[in-house]
């Protein structure tokens, strides 16, 4: 591997080594590889996990920063700044995967901020306010690390299974005590601008043949799940004037999901994952047929016009069918939005390299989510090829990658410059 350290070209533009960046993302990506599928298995806290997380507190602690685990587990290095009492930048993600995932989520944002560390090295550059990079405990399972910095985590996190432990043990056998996951809250002001990077998990980007997404927030969230009451009865002896069929109902209920979401368009989407019925048998009519709803968009204003003309649509449908219909909320997820300065900082980034970009919002939750609760964030998003992720299929080419890192770079010296 031929590394030659960080450096900047004649404009004055520092630019990452992208021999190092792609070196330590190939040598994570072997921490937890099934030899025969490729697919990387890192849940959180498994053997891999830790593996992990002790390679990445090696890599952190040589390149100078001083390491402190949170009591959630989350790891924490800092270099100090030139500016004593001044809040901290932030720049995070996670290590672990889902199971049979990729090399890149999560671990292009870490890589890329341990990068930035090195290049911050190599470039002589003191920052005026102290630098953290955070690895975030177990993401993929519900933004856990990130939700203990908001005070968010409560006895059913501390009791969820992760192979056959529960959070409480895990933390136990880490030394760390699950009673005092409150003293893992950040304070509100402690956090100049907390930043992350992360493979956009879709293909707006590769469509549009660009190389970073500046994101303008994430969605707001909301599931419900419908169950449609009807009257059971034999399949063959009712006539069809004499039914009251819920599996009808819900049929054109949900059809009626993807045509109001497509008639609303931008970005509004729109889900029906999970459909149950009751009694489930071949030639029994449904008493009852229950199903879910997962709908996004970065606005409330445009989920709650997609809701209620549902809930009015709905209601048609039941009275023509005559069936029941009952909502019941299972999560109300409100948007994240960006911070406009950190915002802004990510756009001149990305605008004086020249690459292309656009802003965009995010669809998935990141624990950007989290931290967006206490201090100002923003995220960039890498281009994933085909769009693929949480499959070993999942790509993003080290020139974009080299993109994200330059932009994330020169965005932190322009907010270490412009923060208070
Ligand atoms: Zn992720």
């Amino acid at each position: 591997m031929q590394t030659r350290g960080a450096y900047r070209t004649p404009d004055g533009l520092p630019h990452v080594d992208r021999a190092r960046l792609e070196s330590t993302l190939l040598t994570l990506g072997e921490i937890g590889r099934n030899p025969e599928t490729g697919g990387i298995n890192r849940t959180a806290f498994s053997v891999a996990d830790l593996e992990a997380r002790r390679w990445f507190i090696s890599k952190l602690e040589a390149a100078g920063l001083t390491i402190r685990i949170d009591p959630i587990a989350n790891i924490i290095g800092t270099l100090p700044g030139t500016d004593p009492g001044k809040p901290s930048l932030v720049i995070g993600s996670h290590l672990d995967s889902v199971p049979e995932g990729g090399r890149f989520d999560g671990a292009l944002g870490l890589m890329i901020a341990l990068e930035l560390v090195h290049a911050i090295s190599d470039l002589d550059i003191s920052l005026r306010h102290p630098l953290e990079i955070v690895s975030f405990s177990d993401e993929e399972g519900g933004l856990v690390g990130s939700r203990g910095w908001i005070g968010m985590l409560n006895d059913d996190d501390l009791n969820r299974q992760y192979g056959g432990r529960t959070l409480r043990q895990v933390l136990r056998e880490m030394d760390l005590d699950p009673d005092d996951i409150d003293r893992a809250r950040r304070a509100e002001g402690e956090i100049a601008a907390y930043l992350e990077v992360h493979i956009e998990q879709g293909r707006v980007l590769e469509r549009e043949g660009l190389q970073i997404g500046v994101v303008e927030g994430i969605v707001a969230l909301d599931e419900y799940e419908i169950t449609v009451t009807g009257v059971a009865n034999h399949a063959g002896t009712t006539r069809m004037a004499d039914r009251r069929d819920p599996m009808a109902a819900a049929a054109r209920m949900i059809t009626g999901v993807r045509e109001e979401v497509l008639r609303l368009g931008g970005n509004l989407v729109g889900t029906v994952g999970r459909l149950e019925t009751e009694p489930g048998a071949p030639n029994v009519i449904p008493s009852v047929v229950r199903f879910t709803i997962d709908i996004r968009d970065p606005s409330h204003l445009v989920l709650w016009r997609a809701l209620s003309n549902l809930h009015e649509h709905f209601d048609t449908i039941a009275r023509e069918e005559d069936v029941e219909v009952a909502w019941r909320t299972l999560a109300q997820i409100p948007p994240a939005p960006a911070d406009q300065t950190v915002m802004q900082a990510l756009l001149d980034a990305a605008g004086r390299y020249g690459y292309r970009h656009k802003v965009m919002p995010s669809g998935a939750g990141h624990d950007a989510q989290s931290v967006a609760a206490i201090a100002p964030m923003g995220m960039i998003f890498a281009p994933s090829v085909g769009g693929l992720s949480h499959t070993p299929a999942e790509f993003t080419r080290i020139e974009d990658t080299v993109a994200s890192a330059d932009v994330l770079l020169q965005a932190l010296l322009l907010l270490d410059e412009r923060l208070p």
